[in-house]
């Protein structure tokens, strides 16, 4: 079926307007590349070299021919966020895809789990999607049309141990996309989150580092008897699946999906 969103779970994203935090790398940006291959102008946000955020910029709007822009916001900050509304707001005048994906991991026992990493990643993890979700909220109302995706992670509906905060905030950012879901459900907007498993990014790799020099074992061994030893699958998933859940997500094939978790976990969760 053709619609005015494109065939039925393959959907035109033109005149649409995705904002994806955390996409300078890693999921974030390959969600961002995934919408933008869909039609929808992006706004890019996170940290990074400034010539190599440039360089994601330019590569997006020229293989893609959209809008694209960027904020360095500072997920952790209120202010930083409301700020970042106001410049993608005055820019597009509407946010119709919000992704909350940024995203930060420290692995340490309980004891010793540093009280600034605590706050910190509960700020990044999951209070920054509670003050996007607001700011984003009245302009898809009106509108009538929003869809919200919340990356959460398998840790949002399992644990493993020394990830506390992450852990907390995964299961939290599950949570709020419940909550979400119900208030917005008769709004003509969804919200789910997405759940993967491990995904070679950035975020990963230095995981890989600490847990080899943590254990004196080599990366390889971190790879497939630590991080991959629940994955039946055994081989991480690609930014590029990430994505195209993404987009799933905001076509018309999903308009029934809203408040569930998706895993992308290689059958981790199945266990
Ligand atoms: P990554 O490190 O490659 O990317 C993280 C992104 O978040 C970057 O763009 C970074 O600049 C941005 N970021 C970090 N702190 C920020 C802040 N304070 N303000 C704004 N942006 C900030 O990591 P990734 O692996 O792509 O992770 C992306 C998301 O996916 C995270 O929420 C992570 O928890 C989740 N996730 C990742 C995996 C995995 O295996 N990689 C698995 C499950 C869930």
């Amino acid at each position: 079926m053709t619609t005015a969103q494109g065939t039925a779970a393959t959907p035109s994203l033109k005149d649409k307007v995705s904002l994806v935090t955390g996409s300078t790398s890693g999921i974030g940006l390959g969600v961002a590349r995934a919408l933008a291959a869909a039609g929808s102008a992006v706004v890019l946000n996170g940290f990074g070299d400034p010539d190599e955020i440039d360089a994601a910029e330019n590569a997006i709007a020229e293989e893609f021919g959209v809008p694209v822009t960027y904020s360095g916001a500072d997920m952790s900050k209120p202010e930083d966020i409301e700020e970042m509304f106001k410049l993608v707001l005055g820019e597009f005048g509407t946010i119709d895809v919000l992704v909350n994906n940024a995203g930060i991991q420290h692995v340490e026992p309980l004891e010793t789990f540093p009280v600034a990493k605590w706050d910190a990643i509960l700020a990044i993890n999951l209070s920054s999607a509670f003050h996007t979700t607001r700011l984003a909220l009245p302009g898809m109302v009106e509108k009538g049309w929003g869809r919200i995706i919340n990356v959460a992670s398998a840790h949002g509906l399992i644990a493993s141990p020394f990830k506390s905060a992450y852990v907390a905030a995964k299961h939290g950012m599950v949570g709020l996309t419940k909550v979400t879901a119900l208030e917005t459900a008769e709004k003509g907007i969804t919200c789910n989150a997405i759940c993967p498993g491990y995904v070679y990014t950035p975020l990963v790799e230095k995981q890989i580092g600490e847990q080899a020099e943590a254990h004196g074992i080599p990366r390889e061994d971190v790879i497939r008897n630590v991080l991959l030893a629940g994955q039946p699958n055994k081989r991480f998933a690609t930014v590029e699946e990430l994505g195209g859940i993404a987009v799933f997500l905001t076509s018309e094939a999903a308009t029934s999906i809203t408040g569930t978790t998706i895993s992308a976990d290689g059958g981790w969760t199945a266990h």
